[in-house]
């Protein structure tokens, strides 16, 4: 098996505890660090170096777009961050312009890694990378609704009293406000959440699973409130989102993907069940909703095709404001 090699652009909170838990879960043969920052890129290398002799080996270094060349994956990371209070839309025009500048230059050096886009909002941010990179769909992927899964998983499990492994349960949509907490898959032990609720003799109320969705939903506000960011869940989400690419596990993961008429939904990268392996984002799983949750599921597209409306990506408005052919609003 030839090296894996992990290229990481944004040496922030996230990519650096990214890069950390990647260096400690193993997988990776090399990873390097890129960050228009380069002192502090250089300064966090250092760091995680210093931890080899308790990890598995392997390469880590401060590099530059060249060392995009055989990447098996390039993790996007880099881009303005959410302030406390400030929904993840309103970041929306600046990270797309940074998207671009960065995917121009990975896509100079390589045009077989997957792209693996974190910065948010992370699914306008996955439909930007697909258009500056002119890749197949399957390889530029956003990490989705994965986080808001596990987040949904470890609620459920802690309220159940059963290991979140044995809890499967989707987060699908935006991974944002309009996201929807997909009950009808939700499932502990094998059975339907519902069932398991009488196994256990304690229903779970409407109330109590609205309780549940709304902190699912708002964890990110609270959690960047409290301390800035939010960095070690997405960090290893990453590297199962990372490892299921690396190691071509077939894993389903609710990452963002441009939808195809799946779910009654087109042209807008979103978080959906998703078959994940060395190609990238396989191909989706369009399984059977809920009337309800089918609306929202289509009711959170449109909304992120609202914005999408606004930055003219999909109209080729984007592209002419930038290169110069329309004046900037
Ligand atoms: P951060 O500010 O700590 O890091 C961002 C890094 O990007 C900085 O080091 C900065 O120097 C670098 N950068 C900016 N412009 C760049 C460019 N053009 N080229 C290279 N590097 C550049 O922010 P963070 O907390 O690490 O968050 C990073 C992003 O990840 C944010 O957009 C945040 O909202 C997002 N995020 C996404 C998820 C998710 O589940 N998708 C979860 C958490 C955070």
């Amino acid at each position: 098996m030839s090296a894996r090699k992990i290229v990481i652009i944004g040496a922030g909170v996230v990519g650096t505890t990214f890069a950390y838990a990647l260096q400690i879960n193993g997988g990776a043969d090399e990873i390097v660090l890129i960050d228009i920052d380069r002192k502090r890129v250089e300064g966090e290398v250092l760091d995680l170096n210093h931890g080899l002799m308790f990890t598995s080996p392997v390469r880590i270094r401060a590099g530059d777009y060249d060392d995009c060349a055989g990447a098996d994956v390039v993790v996007i990371t880099a881009g303005a961050k959410q302030k406390p209070g400030q929904s993840r839309l309103a970041l929306v025009e600046t990270n797309v312009r940074i998207m671009f500048e960065i995917v121009e230059k990975v896509v100079e050096k390589t045009s077989d890694s997957v792209l693996l886009v974190v910065s948010n909002p992370v699914d306008i941010l996955t439909y930007a990378a697909l258009k500056a990179s002119g890749l197949p769909k399957q390889r530029v992927i956003g990490s989705g609704t994965v986080l808001d899964s596990a987040r949904f998983r470890y609620l459920l499990s802690s309220r159940c009293r059963v290991d979140p492994h044995n809890v499967h349960a989707y987060v699908l949509g935006e991974h944002g406000d309009s996201e929807v907490m997909a009950w009808s898959m939700t499932h502990i032990a094998g059975t339907p959440i519902g069932d398991a609720c009488r196994i256990c003799d304690d229903m779970m109320s409407e109330d109590v699973r609205g309780e549940i969705a709304e902190s699912v939903r708002d964890s990110a506000y609270h959690i960047i409130d409290a301390k800035g960011a939010t960095n070690y869940a997405v960090g290893l989400a990453l590297v199962r989102i990372v490892r299921a690419i690396i190691r071509d596990e077939n894993s389903i993961l609710t990452v963002s993907t441009l939808l195809d008429g799946e779910f009654g939904i087109k042209d807008v990268c979103i978080g959906a069940p998703t078959v994940v392996n060395s190609r990238g984002a396989d191909r989706v799983f369009d399984v059977p909703l809920s009337d309800d949750e089918l609306k929202a599921l289509r009711a959170s597209a449109n909304s992120l095709k609202g914005i999408l409306g606004k930055t003219g990506l999909q109209s080729g408005e984007w592209s002419r404001r930038r290169s110069g052919e329309l004046p900037v609003s």
